[in-house]
């Protein structure tokens, strides 16, 4: 099965049933209209002179138009390429060129962007990319009529592409270090989908609300993938994220299933007319990318009736989920954990010197093997090979403890570990201990250079407004009530801190601007 046979068999098997509503812009497509105008696409796409294995950048928000790209190319075996709508040319650049995209497609412009005169000024460092499009535009709407002669061949490229083709380069957040391609198959992503909703007991007539990004595995995976699979209706509630638009899709739509980061739930409760949103159609969803607080999730249960909402952890490369908890797990399970392995893939917990398997109870690499990790790098052996191993375990890169009844936890990330005089620190246990301090509103921990000890732990600080903060009261602080080795050296007080894109905070830029400073 590849995305384009998957796909045709929901058509087949629920023609009449919704495959999307847009409903930002009033678009509504059952299965078999949705087929149609994908496999329109595809054959103008063909007409157009894209092969199997070119590479198409997709740079735009979400739009219904997104998702018959995805689809038209996935006919075609054609590679997409997801380009984060809040890139600006420097990383635009940056992803087309290491992709070696053929095409761009893109929104026009959205807000105060314009994306037209964005990809003009990089034409000129783009010698690979030949076309651009947007959406809308004469050329579009013509690839969108398709060329009906050329149907027959749509299918019998479709009939011959292997479920092992690369169909996507996903870009990492760039959270540690710049952006990575991720080289994900047809087997990686398509199935990654079908167990994620199967993880949330999605069934035909299930209506899921995805205001989450198109361009990020959490979208086009979880979400998009997960419904055309089965049979689910891909609700889409607007372009951006917008807490009242995604309850009155909840409400108008009847949404059962609701997707977001923590951030997004927390937004759509803290609404005014938050109670006047009828919510009672929804049961399930999942909550990703963070830990959530477990007032949060509390609240996620009994104000928003999702009863059997999940968590899920993962990462782009492996397609991206590795853990999901299951309906029916305690409140406990979906706060202080992120689940239980994933269907036919295996985890382990390895010691990060040794490689050897940690006994249950320990901390040490997460690392994941089976379908669900990616082809490689694109066109980075060398990060492949220090990823991936012999025997085909993905090292995440990430801290995990498995409890003994499997449910795991994330702890942090090993390039944040801080080792000072030989003694490991989590700086995420640092930042919850300084996180009750009354002053601090927010506080990241992270490993500066130290010539005796090798490292030294430094926090970053933000106060409450109002309140000030400073070295003396956090050691005071700390003092007595954790190890001394675990005190931090240096503080500093700021009012923000380095973010990607998706949101995440760099520890890498916090690590430079430190060292600069402290010479
Ligand atoms: P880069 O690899 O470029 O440095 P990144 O790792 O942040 O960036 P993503 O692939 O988008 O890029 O994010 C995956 C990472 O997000 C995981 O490796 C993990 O550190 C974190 N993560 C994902 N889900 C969870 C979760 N439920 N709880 C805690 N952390 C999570
Ligand atoms: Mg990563």
């Amino acid at each position: 099965t590849t995305i384009a046979t998957n796909l045709a068999a929901t058509v087949a098997a629920h023609g009449d049933r919704e495959a999307l509503v847009s409903c930002h812009q009033g678009v509504r497509w059952t299965y078999s209209e949705f087929g149609d105008r994908v496999h329109r696409l595809a054959t103008g796409l063909l007409a157009a002179g894209l092969r199997r294995g070119d590479r198409v950048g997709l740079w735009s928000p979400n739009f219904a138009e997104w998702t018959l790209v995805q689809y038209a190319t996935a006919e075609l075996g054609v590679v997409l390429v997801n380009v984060n709508p809040a890139y600006r040319t420097h990383e635009l650049t940056y992803a087309l060129d290491q992709s070696g995209c053929r095409w761009l497609i893109a929104a026009p412009e959205f807000k105060t962007s314009d994306y037209r005169a964005m990809t003009d000024s990089v034409r000129p460092d783009l010698p690979a990319l030949e076309r651009a499009v947007f959406f809308w535009d004469d050329d579009w709407e013509q690839l969108c009529a398709g060329d009906e002669s050329r149907s027959a061949d749509v299918r019998a490229i479709t009939a011959e592409l292997d479920p092992d083709d690369p169909i996507n380069i996903q870009y990492t957040s760039g959270t540690t270090g710049f952006p990575k391609g991720a080289t994900l198959t047809h087997r990686n992503i398509l199935n990654n989908g079908y167990f994620v909703t199967g993880g949330q007991e999605l069934v035909p007539g299930d209506r899921l609300c995805i205001p989450v990004p198109f361009y990020h595995c959490f979208g086009m995976v979880m979400g998009n993938l997960g419904c055309t699979s089965r049979g689910v209706t891909m609700v889409i509630p607007g372009d951006a994220f917008d807490p009242a638009a995604v309850l009155q899709a909840v409400q108008d739509e009847r949404c059962t299933a609701l997707y977001g980061v923590p951030t997004m739930f927390i937004a759509e409760m803290a609404l005014d007319d938050f109670t006047d949103y009828d919510l009672s159609s929804l049961r399930t969803g999942v909550m990703a990318g963070s830990l959530c607080p477990v007032e949060v999730m509390k609240r996620c249960i009994s104000e928003m009736n999702l009863r059997d909402i999940g968590i899920c952890y993962g990462m782009t490369e492996t397609s991206p989920v590795s853990t999901q908890t299951l309906p029916g797990d305690t409140l406990e399970h979906r706060t202080e954990s992120v689940g239980v392995v994933h269907p036919h893939v295996e985890i382990r917990v390895v010691d990060p010197s040794t490689g050897e398997t940690l006994p249950r109870g320990e901390t040490g690499e997460f690392c994941t093997r089976g379908y669900s990790v990616m082809q490689g790098y694109w066109n980075d052996e060398e990060k492949t090979a220090a990823a991936i191993d012999a025997d085909g375990w993905m090292h995440t890169g990430d801290l995990a403890v498995m409890a003994d009844d499997g449910y795991v936890n994330i702890v942090g990330r090993i390039k944040d570990m801080v080792i000072r005089g030989g003694e490991n620190i989590y700086p995420r246990e640092i930042e919850e201990f300084l996180y009750t301090h009354p002053d601090i509103e927010d506080v990241q921990a992270i490993g500066v250079p130290d010539e005796r000890f090798g490292e030294e732990l430094m926090v970053w600080v933000k106060p409450r407004p109002g309140a000030s903060i400073d070295l003396d009261a956090v050691r005071e602080f700390c003092s007595g009530r954790i190890a001394h080795f675990k005190v931090p050296r240096y503080v500093k007080v700021v009012d923000e801190f380095p973010m990607t894109v998706t949101g995440k905070i760099r520890k890498i830029e916090m690590r430079e601007t430190s060292i600069a400073e402290l010479g």
